[in-house]
């Protein structure tokens, strides 16, 4: 399977740039997402990628070959859309053997690789049906296996599970991955869905503005964002602004647990990202021990398996709130209004640079 190179990749739409110099490579076999808002340029690049369109400048290699100059079909690479594109006319077994027919593999090659497709991904009683007696995670299915038909080095795949509901596309997802690494193919996966990006990939590139951010496995990008935008992007958790006085983190003149980094310059302005998941939270009983911070309970949230406590930091100012997410069963103590103490370990804030 493929290895991808992206060197130095980009493009402007009436002088607005859309992606700007951007690099990225693939290893083969890896599923890469390009996770990032709306209109960030995640579509561009898969489809400078596929051979669509052009770039302005850079390149595109892909097992060594640089194809920046070769049109679509000359690229070997399978693609998905967000919109079921099957042909409505054809059942999915046509549609899936529809690629190796105008390939000229014989009638039946076509109809065996078809089946063996839709085995893979689950429709071996449906081959017979056309898309519109499919549900919209079946047709999705069908597409995935028409795009794998004709044998591609890559596997691209933009917002395929987007326009599926919750509980389907939760399924897809894992059938999508047990695919991907059955075959072994080289995938890039275009979401704006983190929770999609972190459960699926080996990696994700976190993109905006044209620009990747970080590139990197799901946890490092989750636990050690490089980059404010990806702190706020990735997860919840909370946004205090503070500033290193004697080394130390301090918000509105309150110390604060966390390690400043020793690069950080006395009186510069910072970031402090919280996340949920490591604040622990306790019964106020009157005196406010260091490392911890004094909040009220402003509204509780049910998950099912954990709480969401949303908490009003007191000595601040505008109220700068603070997230804890809890076992529920733990959680039920903690009614709004309550005074409570906040506390977390000194390694679980991120200290970054404000900009
Ligand atoms: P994403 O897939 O991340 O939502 P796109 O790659 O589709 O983003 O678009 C990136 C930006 O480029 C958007 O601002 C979009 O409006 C613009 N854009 C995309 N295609 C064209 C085009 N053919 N002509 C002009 N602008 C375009
Ligand atoms: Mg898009």
């Amino acid at each position: 399977m493929a290895t991808v190179a992206l060197r130095r990749i980009s493009k402007s739409y009436s002088g607005r740039q859309v992606l700007a110099s951007l690099d990225l490579d693939l290893t083969s076999g890896e599923l890469v997402c390009l996770l990032g808002p709306s209109g960030c340029g995640k579509t561009t690049l898969l489809r400078i990628i596929a051979g669509f369109i052009r770039p302005d400048s850079g390149t595109v290699v892909v097992a060594g070959k640089d194809v920046t100059a070769l049109p679509p079909a000359a690229r070997q690479m399978g693609m998905v859309f967000q919109s079921y594109s099957l042909f409505p006319n054809m059942t999915a077994l046509d549609n899936v053997r529809f690629g190796p027919r105008v390939a000229g593999v014989g009638k039946e090659q076509q109809v065996s690789r078809a089946r063996e497709l839709l085995a893979l991904v689950g429709l071996t009683e449906h081959g017979e049906k056309f898309p519109h007696q499919l549900s919209g995670g079946q047709q999705q299915r069908v597409a995935l296996a028409r795009a794998l038909a004709v044998q591609p080095q890559m596997l691209l795949l933009d917002e395929p599970l987007s326009a599926l509901d919750a509980q389907v596309r939760a399924q897809l997802r894992e059938e999508i991955r047990r695919i991907q690494r059955a075959t072994g193919i080289t995938t890039v996966l275009v979401t704006h869905d983190q929770e999609e990006a972190l459960s699926m990939s080996d990696r994700v590139a976190v993109m905006n503005e044209g620009r990747l951010l970080q590139v990197a496995t799901p946890a490092a990008i989750y636990r050690e964002p490089a980059d404010p935008f990806v702190a706020r992007f990735i997860g919840a958790g909370a946004v205090l602004p503070g500033t290193i006085e004697k080394g130390a983190v301090r918000v509105a003149h309150v110390a604060m647990l966390a390690r400043a980094a020793s690069d950080h310059a006395e009186g510069c302005a910072v970031d402090l990202y919280i996340r949920p998941e490591h604040v622990r939270l306790e019964s106020m009983n009157g005196h406010i021990p260091p490392g911890s911070v004094a909040a009220e309970v402003n509204e509780t949230t049910f998950f099912g398996s954990l709480t969401r406590v949303k908490l009003t930091l007191q000595d601040m100012p505008d109220g700068h709130g603070l997230w804890a997410d809890l076992p529920s069963e733990q959680a039920d103590r903690f009614k709004p209004g309550s005074r409570v103490l906040a506390s977390w370990d000194e390694a679980a804030p991120r200290v970054m640079p404000r900009n």
